[in-house]
Parts: structure tokens; C-alpha cells; sequence
């Protein structure tokens, strides 16, 4: 988890790690591993930005086009550095406490205006129904930091016909991340008819 640390610091990532309010170094030991997660709001508030707690912690919801539009935001930092919003090598992982959460090459485009990935990666993610039953949550399994929502059945043409419909601000990209070696690829599957670049 150093490794991957340094590779977040050194990505396109930086300006949103930079952003935490406590010294680099004990964010750095919280990352890894070596330190404990934080158990209450302070402590969250301590490794997370504000826009980071308000939407991993209390579960809000950035805006349409956020990630894509807006500098320093997630797929706005991969188009600028790999020249596409779904770059087929690497994973996502959590914002919150650094597991990885999707694989590179379960990102599609959904044209929903937030990240969206077919499949999480194998027990990292957790389902929770709304209250309502309408929708339902996805949180992560580790730190339970609020990601999105997931909807089913919708007809989208992946392997899963999931759409795990994810706030950018809660994931971060790594490059190194591994996927396994049978894991699909969904170019096919990125622009959807209908659906805009
Ligand atoms: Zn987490």
C-alpha cells in the first residue's frame, strides 16, 4: 500500500491528496495501512476534504458532469493524462481508505453524467437498499465510505447488465492496480446507441 500511495501522490491525483488537512506523511501512514481508520467524524474530517467527507461520509452526492468537468476532479484527470475517461489498465480505489474497488476495465459509458462500472471488484463492495426501496447504496466494504447507487436490468450491453453509477470524488485512479487476466474489456460496450460521446 506504500507502493500504491506513492503512485496516487505522483498521478494526476495529487492536487485531490493534497488537499487533506493533516501533514502528507501521517495521511501517508493512514493509506497503508499502519495506522487505524478513523471510528468518528473528526477523524474522517482530519484525512478527508470537505467535499470528500460531505459525500463519503454523508453520503451527498456531487453534481452531474462534476468529475468530468472540473479540474483536479477524476475523469477530468484521466482524460488530461491518458487521453480518455477509460483507460484499460489499472483500478479505482477507495477514496477513503485506498482498497481497490472496480477494475480498469469495468468502466463504461453509460452517459449518466457520473462514473460507471458494471461489476465491483469481488466482495469490495457492499449493497445497502434505501430506506424507500427504490434505489440501492453502494458503499465500500471496508471503511463503509458512501459510492453511489447500483441499478440493474437496464439493458446496458456488459457482461453484468449492472451499472454501478459511482461519485468520482470517492475513488481514485491507480495505474499499477492489477486486474485479473480474464477480465473483459467493454470497449464495445463504452458508447451505448444513443448514447454521446
Ligand atoms: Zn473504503
Amino acid at each position: 500500500m506504500v507502493a500504491l500511495f506513492r503512485i496516487l501522490v505522483g498521478s494526476a491525483t495529487a492536487s485531490a491528496v493534497g488537499r487533506v488537512r493533516l501533514p502528507r506523511g501521517a495521511h501517508a501512514a493512514f493509506m497503508s495501512g499502519s495506522a487505524p481508520l478513523p471510528t468518528d467524524e473528526p477523524g474522517w474530517r482530519a484525512v478527508l476534504s470537505p467535499d470528500q467527507f460531505r459525500v463519503l461520509r454523508e453520503k451527498g452526492t456531487e453534481p452531474p458532469g462534476f468529475s468530468e468537468n472540473r479540474p483536479g476532479q477524476l475523469e477530468y484527470e484521466l482524460k488530461k493524462t491518458t487521453g480518455s475517461k477509460y483507460p484499460q489498465e489499472g483500478v479505482y480505489a477507495c477514496t477513503g481508505c485506498g482498497t481497490p474497488l472496480y477494475y480498469a476495465r469495468s468502466k463504461f459509458n453509460s452517459g449518466c453524467g457520473w462514473p460507471a462500472f458494471f461489476a465491483g471488484v469481488p466482495g469490495a463492495i457492499k449493497e445497502v437498499p434505501d430506506a424507500d426501496g427504490r434505489r440501492i447504496e453502494i458503499v465500500c466494504n471496508n471503511c463503509g465510505g458512501h459510492l453511489g447507487h447500483v441499478f440493474k436490468n437496464e439493458g446496458f450491453p456488459t457482461p453484468t447488465n449492472e451499472r454501478h453509477c459511482v461519485n468520482g470524488i470517492s475513488i481514485r485512479y491507480d495505474p499499477a492496480g492489477e486486474q485479473p487476466e480474464d477480465m473483459p474489456s467493454v470497449l464495445p460496450a463504452l458508447r451505448p446507441r444513443g448514447v454521446p460521446e
